[in-house]
């Protein structure tokens, strides 16, 4: 628009902006493209890396892809390793990212609703493989009423048992090798190594817990519920199903007596968690009953923590369920 001003000052000018106007023309042409190439780069993430295209919700979802898919694929999770899931909401770029892929991978059960309220009505769906990591397998149906309308009807935490995680990744091998047979071969031998590392991780949990049938666990927020039905426990926490809440002074009430009722010496925190109301319990439980409660982790698996990975914080989750449990009465 510039170019235009000195429009009626005299000639002489105006002819040599008219050359600087036509040597800047290529250059500003070359700026316009690599702007844009530039700006689709960075939208696509890692989607120029080669392989099978894949899209996952969450960190347990990518570990799963990646190991079973193997150099083959290409995988991002939208939400990053470590980032809070509850409350999470997607950006445009989140929704371009989910256009580049071939699969899409989310855990459903109410725990991704965005992907399919606002990323999928917003792309290109042709050739596009949409995995539903747990549509018909039984879920736990979320008995709270107070938390029906903001957390949907069941409880979302579905990747923290070995049981659950055996049926969700199944259902990632199978998507992979219906977008890409010409290498099923890889496929299979991958999800057979994987399949097996979390078989093994399974039947540790059934072994180690068959000793302590229904027995209660105290958490901060209500995450594992599914380890609690697939392997016969009983969870009990101060916080609901979404991690971004305060626990309020009654229910902190109700898990003192609960613990002092139950003689349990142990609470378990997830890493990210404040020590503030575990604080609270261990106090008051030591003056009512002069029991030493000793605080444990168990972990989310929103992400790599602590140096672990998905399937490292599976076994520490019965690792320190054990300890725990040999600790109780003591
Ligand atoms: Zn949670």
């Amino acid at each position: 628009m510039i170019l235009f001003i000195s429009f009626q000052s005299n000639k002489p000018i105006m002819r040599k902006k008219k050359q600087l106007i036509l040597a800047l023309v290529p250059i500003l042409v070359l700026v316009i493209l690599f702007g844009g190439l530039y700006i689709a780069i960075g939208f696509r993430g890692k989607a120029s890396e080669g392989g099978l295209e894949v899209v996952a919700s969450f960190y347990p979802l990518a570990y799963m892809a990646e190991q079973i898919g193997g150099e083959k694929i290409s995988v991002t999770s939208l939400i990053k390793s470590g980032v809070e899931t509850h409350s999470w909401q997607p950006s445009m770029q989140e929704i371009f990212i989910t256009n580049d892929a071939r699969i899409i991978i989310y855990n459903g059960a109410g725990f991704d609703t965005w992907m399919q309220d606002d990323i999928i009505p917003s792309i290109d769906l042709k050739g596009k493989i949409l995995v539903d990591s747990t549509s018909g397998l039984e879920l736990i149906e979320n008995t709270n009423r107070e938390e029906l309308d903001e957390h949907g009807q069941y409880d979302p935490h579905t990747w923290v048992s070995p049981k659950m995680a055996l049926k969700q990744s199944q259902k990632i091998y199978q998507a992979f090798v219906e977008a890409d047979p010409e290498n099923l071969e890889h496929y299979t031998d991958q999800w057979i190594i994987f399949k097996t590392k979390l078989e093994k991780i399974e039947s540790n949990y059934i072994n180690a817990l068959v000793n302590y049938q229904k027995k209660p666990f105290f958490t901060t927020h209500e995450a594992f519920g599914y380890i609690a039905r697939d392997y016969n426990l009983t969870q009990f926490s101060i916080i609901g199903l979404s991690a971004d809440q305060q626990p309020s002074t009654q229910m902190v009430a109700e898990i003192i007596e609960k613990m002092f009722e139950e003689r349990v010496n142990v609470f378990y925190l997830e890493p990210g968690y404040s020590e503030v109301y575990v604080q609270v319990i261990k106090e008051e439980l030591f003056q009512k009953s002069g029991l030493e409660i000793k605080i444990l982790k168990l972990y989310h698996m929103n992400g790599l923590t602590e140096g672990y990975d998905y399937l490292e914080q599976m076994e520490r989750n019965l690792l320190n369920l054990k300890v725990g449990f040999a600790e109780d009465g003591k």
